[in-house]
Order: structure tokens, then C-alpha cells, then sequence
């Protein structure tokens, strides 16, 4: 893949949004910055009220900020009523007009800007192609299925070929084979017209499936900001570690930090390695976070990490999830791949290992 452009499409900057007053009082964003380069798939994700659709709002131009200002290729787009900001926005229920053509409903756009006949006709025939809706370009959109219309809103999104592409949950209507059919288009989509999208969601697969940086949200701030690796391998908080995949979080004690790495020691009295967030140097006591998949298992030996007793084995084809108690009383969970026909004598209510490998612990800022 071609490396991405180092140029921001859009900064965010100190950008806080408070509803309502006194009592009642909500701060949807509270001092938000981020930036989002030029042809990047951003996700805003997080849980229900965290801010995402206020953030998106924002930018389209739909409200303005409390405080702080927004970027668009550097200039302050404050004073841009939403219709002169380059930017465009596909919306969770599509609002398409129903009694009018597939091919009306994405020259819409074009349309109301005044752009010639020709143009328009030219660009709709090259969005119907995009989308690959060209054999329903006469069909009423009423008469068209939810992922059909899904192509036709961002076709007609993209027309007037805008800058920044904003897409708030535009596939939560979608049932589940259809959405993931049209997570795979999306990105396809983004790569080949350039256009910077970002895009809300509260569904940590769908973030990692499509971007090429997620920002994760909660309560109106912004926690952690990193491609799809950093944020599942290298979470800096708890709530990003539990909101995103499984985690297994231990105490431990901070015994060393040594070039952005800790040496911890367990409550089993192991000391491990452990990577450390950006900028941070623990002392005393932390939370690490270790995914199920980062561990294994073995003789509960004095060369393991850990030691458990084996509660409940899952097996789901693919893998299998080993539920175990430590002997100081946490749940921990292993998960392993499965190969075909490899039985491995671990059973449930036995004593087990567990090895947490030179790479698999993380320390939390929190
Ligand atoms: P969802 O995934 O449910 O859409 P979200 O992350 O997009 O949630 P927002 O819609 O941005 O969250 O809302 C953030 C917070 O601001 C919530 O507490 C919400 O109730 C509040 N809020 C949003 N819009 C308004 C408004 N117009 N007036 C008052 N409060 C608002």
C-alpha cells in the first residue's frame, strides 16, 4: 500500500462543547485536539454519549464550538456556514428522497450547486460505476434494498468529490453479513478516491476491520489516538484495553524502567518485562494488561509466570478459550489457536502455567 500523505486534513484544536447550563450542565467535548492527515481512514469509537457525534457535528458545521478552534488545511473554518465547507456527510439513516431515481438521488448534490448538465451526468455515470450500482441508476431508491441504499447515499456523498467525508454509524442498519460486506467496500472506497474519511462507530471490530487510525473516546475526551495495532497491542489505559478486545489486567509492582520498558514483579513473585505507554515512568504499584492470545500454557512449573487451577474450557472451533483462577484468586483468561486433532492432556479442575512471553505485558496509566 502506498505510503499515506504527512499532511493534515483536519486539526482539532482544544475543542470543548458544552450543552445546556448550571445544573444541567453536559460537556459533550472537553478540550479535544486531534489531527487527521490528508487520505487517512480515522474512526472516532467509543461507547454510547462519549462525544463522537458531536465531534463529527462539529466539523460538518451543524454547531459550533464552545471553545477551541478547527483546522481545514490550516485555515480556521469557524466562519464556513456547513454548505460552503468542504466537506460532506453520510448520516445512519441515509436520508435519500425515495420517489426519485438512484441516479437523481447522487446528482442531487450537483445539482443544487449549479454544476452543468454534462458534468453532472458525467460524474453521477462515474459514481453509479464506483459504487457499482450502474444496472439500478433508474430504479426509485424506495424500490432498492438497506445496503443498496447505503451505495447510493455515499455515492451521492461523494459526488461533489469533497475533501473530508464524515460518516456517522453508516452501517448500523445493515444486518450482519451485509455490514461486513460493506466495511471491506468502505475502505475500498476510501483508497480509491483519496478522500479523508472519518468515520463514527461503537463497534471496536468494525474500527479495527477499516482504519488507519482509531481515536478512542470516552466521555468527551480523547484517551488514546493510534493505528489498529497500537491501540489492541499497546493500550495506555484501562478503559481503552477493556473497551477494545479481551484483557486480562494483573497488579504488579514497578521493580525497574529502562528505556521506555518496566521490569514488574507479579504477585507470584515472577518478575517480567512490560512495555510502557509514550512518556510514561511508573513507580510503585500498576494495572498490566495482557490479551488471552499473548499467553501460554504449560506445566505449572517453577519456570511459569503464574499459576491457576483450569475453571471452564470453551471450545469454538477455531480456538479455545482456557478460563483459569490464579492462585491469588483473579480471573485469567488464555486463548489458543486449535490445530487439527491436537489433543493436549489439559483438562478442567487441573493446575496449570501460564507464560507470559518477553512482549505480552503492558503497563496502564491507569
Ligand atoms: P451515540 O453513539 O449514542 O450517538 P455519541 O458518542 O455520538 O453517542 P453524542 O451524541 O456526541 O455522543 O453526545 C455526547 C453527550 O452530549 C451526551 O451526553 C449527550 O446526551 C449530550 N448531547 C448531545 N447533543 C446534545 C444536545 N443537543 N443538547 C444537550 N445534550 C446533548
Amino acid at each position: 500500500m502506498p505510503e499515506k500523505p504527512d499532511r493534515n486534513a483536519i486539526e482539532v484544536v482544544n475543542v470543548s462543547k458544552i450543552f445546556g447550563s448550571g445544573e444541567g450542565q453536559v460537556a459533550a467535548l472537553d478540550t479535544v485536539s486531534v489531527s487527521i492527515r490528508e487520505n487517512e481512514f480515522f474512526t472516532l469509537l467509543g461507547p454510547s454519549g462519549c462525544g463522537k457525534t458531536t465531534l463529527l457535528r462539529l466539523i460538518a458545521g451543524f454547531d459550533f464550538p464552545t471553545a477551541g478552534e478547527i483546522l481545514l488545511y490550516g485555515e480556521d473554518i469557524a466562519p464556513l456556514p456547513p454548505f460552503k465547507r468542504p466537506v460532506n456527510t453520510v448520516f445512519q439513516s441515509y436520508a435519500l428522497f425515495p420517489h426519485m431515481t438512484v441516479a437523481d438521488n447522487i446528482g442531487f448534490g450537483l445539482e443544487m450547486l449549479g454544476k452543468p448538465k454534462a458534468e453532472i451526468k458525467a460524474r453521477v455515470a462515474e459514481m453509479l460505476k464506483l459504487v457499482k450500482m450502474e444496472a439500478l441508476a433508474g430504479r426509485r431508491t424506495s424500490q432498492i434494498s438497506g445496503g443498496q441504499q447505503q451505495r447510493v447515499a455515499l455515492a451521492r456523498a461523494l459526488a461533489p468529490q469533497p475533501k473530508v467525508l464524515l460518516l456517522d454509524e453508516p452501517l448500523s442498519a445493515l444486518d450482519y453479513k451485509l455490514r461486513k460486506e460493506m466495511q471491506i467496500e468502505l475502505k475500498r472506497l476510501q483508497h480509491e478516491t483519496g478522500i479523508t474519511f472519518i468515520f463514527v462507530t461503537h463497534d471496536q471490530e468494525e474500527a479495527l476491520t477499516m482504519s488507519d487510525r482509531i481515536a478512542v473516546m470516552s466521555s468527551g475526551k480523547i484517551l488514546q489516538v493510534g493505528s489498529p495495532r497500537d491501540i489492541y497491542d499497546r493500550p495506555a489505559e484501562r478503559f481503552v484495553a477493556d473497551f477494545i478486545g479481551e484483557s486480562n489486567f494483573l497488579k504488579a509492582d514497578v521493580v525497574g524502567v529502562s528505556s521506555g520498558r518496566a521490569t514488574v514483579k507479579l504477585s507470584s513473585g515472577t518478575e517480567i518485562p512490560a512495555s510502557l505507554p509514550d512518556g510514561f515512568s511508573p513507580s510503585g504499584k500498576v494495572t498490566i494488561v495482557v490479551r488471552p492470545e499473548h499467553a501460554q500454557l504449560g506445566a505449572a512449573s517453577g519456570s511459569a509466570s503464574l499459576s491457576g487451577t483450569v475453571e471452564n474450557i470453551v471450545y469454538l472451533g477455531t480456538d479455545t478459550h482456557f478460563h483459569l483462577r490464579l492462585a491469588g484468586g483473579e480471573p485469567f483468561i488464555v486463548r489458543r489457536q486449535n490445530s487439527r486433532g491436537a489433543g493436549d492432556g489439559i483438562v478442567q479442575g487441573g493446575q496449570i502455567g501460564i507464560m507470559i512471553g518477553s512482549d505480552a505485558a503492558q503497563v496502564l496509566k491507569d
